[in-house]
């Protein structure tokens, strides 16, 4: 049978815009339908803008830090307007780079909101298509759950468009983008409140580095509220109150970060079979293959881990299975992760909980708690933590986390050492860069006595 495509991709995300390429680049004729934005979740609304907005609310601090290097800085005010603009004028610009490369690439682009008719054609407006084999990269959504005056409150997409910088804001949520958004926040001037539900945050992160990010987190001013829930929003005169289980709260924006479900609306995965799991995630198997053997699924919408760079991974080894005759799958074994909070969190391998449970006694424990080097002249009480745990009998480095500045910058380099298995003998063979924060992760000698 012919196809008017080999490969079509539906979402141009970051999964998907890598897979199109990648099997273009194969000579594979490729489609790609995209309703939204060139680039998905991670470009427009995800983390670019975010990243951009962590640097421009740091600025503050690194105000009062040049003082303490002795320049006479006086900041006037932070001009909101043109720090939104100015990103949404370089999301602009990325969206352009990312139809340039899909176009030059061969992928043939559709502008519009991609549905099933059958296993091998998918619906345009009233145009169909056909294809031997399709890719569903749909990506996740924000999800809020119900209350009484939800229509109140934002998600994080529209925080990347807000007219105006309110001057306080409650954030609700305990994970990545609370926590990153409340550092923003906090970092623009705006008295920001967290609330989580829980007695701690960032529930899958090593406790150490929960308890030690979340002292910083206070010290910078940020008010946190946890075993805290918000019952119900009222807006009164163009303010919002917050009932919430530790009483009335008084705020100008509400922004929920709780969680982002899997994006299938529209796809009309049922008539053609496409099973999912009870929240919505498109079930596959290894190679990413759907329960309909033409149609695969990656990225968010499969709800594993959302991450930009397990999608890009997928994306390829998908494309290798398909065009290389390569079957591949995405080793999920030791994914580092960053979260782009003030300061920084990043972490690879097992937390301790974790490698207790695996290993019980067979561990030891290294942890530094330090003022960086950059704060001794003042400005500052930030303090860093780094944690290696090591395999007692086997000397194998588990786990690395670290809270402090540019620990993703730090952690995406051990990370590579973790994949290819090295021990702590060899972390401490590592002749240091000194003087870094980073040269402390081998140079700790002492385990922590428990
Ligand atoms: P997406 O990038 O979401 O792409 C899906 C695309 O499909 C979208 O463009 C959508 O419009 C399109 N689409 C959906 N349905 C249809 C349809 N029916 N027809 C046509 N097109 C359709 N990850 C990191 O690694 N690092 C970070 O710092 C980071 N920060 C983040 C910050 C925020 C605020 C958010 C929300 C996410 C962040 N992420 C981060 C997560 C990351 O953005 C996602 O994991 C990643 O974008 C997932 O890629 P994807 O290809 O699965 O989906
Ligand atoms: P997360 O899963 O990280 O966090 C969701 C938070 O919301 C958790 O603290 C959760 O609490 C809480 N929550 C869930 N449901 C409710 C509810 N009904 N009421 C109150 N609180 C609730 O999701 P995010 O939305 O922060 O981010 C989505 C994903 O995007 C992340 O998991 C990550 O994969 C990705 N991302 C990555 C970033 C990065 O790499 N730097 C940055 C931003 C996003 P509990 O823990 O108790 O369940």
């Amino acid at each position: 049978m012919t196809y008017d495509f080999d490969f079509f991709v539906i979402g141009a995300g970051s999964g998907g815009v890598r897979a199109a390429r990648m099997a273009a680049a194969k000579g594979v004729k490729v489609a790609v339908a995209e309703d939204r934005y060139f680039g998905g979740t991670c470009v427009n609304v995800g983390c670019v803008p975010k990243k951009l907005f962590v640097y421009g609310s740091h600025f503050s601090e690194d105000f009062e830090l040049a003082e303490s290097y002795g320049w006479d800085v006086s900041v006037q005010k932070l001009d909101w307007d043109r720090l939104r603009d100015n990103k949404t004028e370089e999301i602009k610009r990325l969206n352009r780079v990312y139809v340039n490369l899909l176009e030059k690439s061969g992928v043939k682009i559709f502008n519009g909101k991609a549905s099933f008719v059958d296993a091998n054609t998918v619906a345009i407006g009233d145009q169909t298509f056909t294809a031997k084999h399709i890719l569903i990269a749909t990506g996740s959504w924000p999800s809020i759950p119900d209350f009484p005056g939800k229509e109140h409150v934002i998600d994080s997409n529209q925080f990347f468009y807000l007219k105006k910088l309110p001057k306080r804001a409650i954030v609700v949520g305990g994970g990545y983008i609370a926590l990153e958004f409340a550092g923003i926040l906090n970092g623009l001037g705006v008295e920001t409140h967290v609330f989580y539900r829980g007695e701690l945050f960032l529930r899958h992160f090593d406790d150490d580095v929960r308890r030690f990010f979340r002292d910083e987190m206070i010290k910078k001013g940020v008010n946190v509220h946890f075993e805290s829930t918000i019952e119900s929003v009222k807006k009164d005169n163009g303010q919002f109150i917050a009932t919430t289980s530790k009483g009335d709260f008084e705020t100008d924006l509400i922004i929920y970060a709780t969680g982002r479900m899997p994006l299938t609306d529209g796809l009309n995965l049922e008539a053609v079979g496409v099973n999912t799991k009870p929240n919505g995630a498109i079930k596959v198997n290894e190679y990413y293959q759907t329960s309909v053997p033409s149609i695969y699924a990656l990225g968010d919408v499969i709800g594993h881990i959302q991450l930009t760079p397990v999608a890009l991974a997928e994306g390829m080894a998908l494309v290798k299975t398909l065009f290389s005759g390569e079957p591949s799958t995405v080793d999920y074994d030791l994914i580092p992760t960053a979260v782009f909070t003030q300061p920084n969190i990043a972490t690879v391998g097992l937390t301790e909980a974790q490698a207790r449970e695996l290993h019980g006694d067979d561990l030891l424990i290294y942890r530094s708690a330090f003022k960086p080097m950059k704060y001794s002249l003042g400005g500052s009480e930030e303090k860093t933590l780094m944690k290696l745990l090591v395999c007692k009998s086997n000397d194998v480095v588990l786990g690395v986390h670290m809270v402090g500045p540019e620990a993703g910058e730090i952690i995406q380099g051990l990370a590579v050492a973790l994949k290819c298995g090295a021990t702590k003998a060899q972390f401490d063979s590592t002749i240091g860069i000194h003087p870094t924060s980073a040269e402390e992760f081998v140079t700790m000698r002492e385990p922590v006595k428990e």
